[in-house]
């Protein structure tokens, strides 16, 4: 089973398709031959193939092709790229920390202001423009206390900054 989030998360967004767990999952077991795929998850040659080839896109898996001496057919063995998934998590979880920390910063080095009729925010520069009053309903624009806010960001880059460290860890017992 594919127990990481993230990976599971990283495969149903490259997929888009239920399949694609069971034939990653058999990818992750080592490196196996396309039929063998479809034999063990009883899915279509085609819908195995095409979900291969999704993966091989995105760069989290590859082949290698054999001649089969007697019948003379190719033989298309597959490989799960553990390195290249671990890459695009961290790629990702990267980025997604760099716009959480412009966020942050955005919350920190700003007054809020906002309108009682639960209007837009406001900060306070936008507030002296609009001389403390809401442009859509004309009510007073009162402060907002945004610690809240401020809270809820810095839990969510704990936890990309926690997990940015276990991921590879746990993902390398399948690999
Ligand atoms: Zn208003």
């Amino acid at each position: 089973m594919i127990n990481n989030t993230l990976i599971q998360e990283l495969i149903h967004e490259i997929v888009n398709e239920e399949e694609g767990v069971p034939v990653v999952e058999c990818l992750m077991r080592g490196s196996i031959t396309d039929e063998e795929i479809s034999e063990k998850t009883h899915l279509k040659l085609n819908t195995v193939r095409r979900i291969l080839y999704k993966l091989y896109d995105a760069g989290i898996a590859s082949y290698k092709r054999s001649k089969d001496p007697e019948t003379q057919w190719y033989t298309y063995t597959w490989k799960f790229e553990s390195g290249k998934v671990e890459e695009i998590i961290k790629k990702r979880n990267r980025e997604i920390m760099e716009n959480l920390r412009e966020l942050l910063a955005f919350e920190e080095n700003n007054m809020f202001f906002a309108c009682k009729n639960g209007h837009y925010r406001y900060t306070f520069d936008e507030a002296v423009e609009n001389d403390f009053k809401c442009p859509e309903c004309h009510g007073k624009l009162e402060y907002m206390d945004n610690s809240e806010i401020i809270q809820q960001i810095r839990k969510e880059l704990s936890l990309y900054e926690n997990n940015g460290s276990e991921i590879p860890l746990n993902f390398k017992s399948y690999s």
